[in-house]
């Protein structure tokens, strides 16, 4: 399997909430290893930068707003099968639907303040990292 890497996000209702350990904590445990993380708090531009293809979408709006309320952590996490890894320990976006001991079955408010982003493939994950990070802060 290959070793690869993905974009993490800790979004603003799980900082609010100080569980922000919580969740490092389920994803070490899924064997993620974080290769760098730091705390940030977007400004509007770059959140509809970030969530662009989802322009169109009738939550764009609110999202946006949700993903400027207040601090995030984001993170390159790495290991084998790293993006897959994320999506399975992070669980499915709405958390009535999430299965038991994923973060967002766990930590989740509802579907748009479920507590975490995770890139959806690898070629996603390499543009989103490079949105967030620069290539320094990388420290694998
Ligand atoms: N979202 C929302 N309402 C919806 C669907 C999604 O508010 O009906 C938000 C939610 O925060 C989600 C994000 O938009 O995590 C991106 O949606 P996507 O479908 O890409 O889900 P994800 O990949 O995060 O599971």
């Amino acid at each position: 399997m290959a070793i690869e890497r993905t974009l993490s996000i800790i979004k603003p209702d799980a900082t609010a909430r100080n569980i922000t350990g919580k969740i490092i904590a389920k994803l070490e445990e899924a064997g993620l290893r974080i290769i760098a993380q730091k705390r940030i708090r977007w400004s509007k531009a770059e959140a509809e930068a970030f969530y662009a293809v989802h322009r169109e979408r009738p939550f764009f709006n609110d999202l946006v707003a949700f993903m400027t309320s207040g601090p995030i952590v984001v993170q390159v996490l790495e290991g084998e099968n790293a993006v897959a890894k994320n999506r399975e320990v992070m669980g499915a976006t709405n958390p009535a639907n999430a299965a038991p001991g994923t973060i967002r079955r766990e930590f989740a408010e509802n579907i748009e303040r479920n507590s975490v982003h995770g890139s959806d493939s690898a070629e996603n994950a390499a543009a989103e990292i490079a949105q967030v990070f620069k290539p320094e802060e990388l420290v694998g």
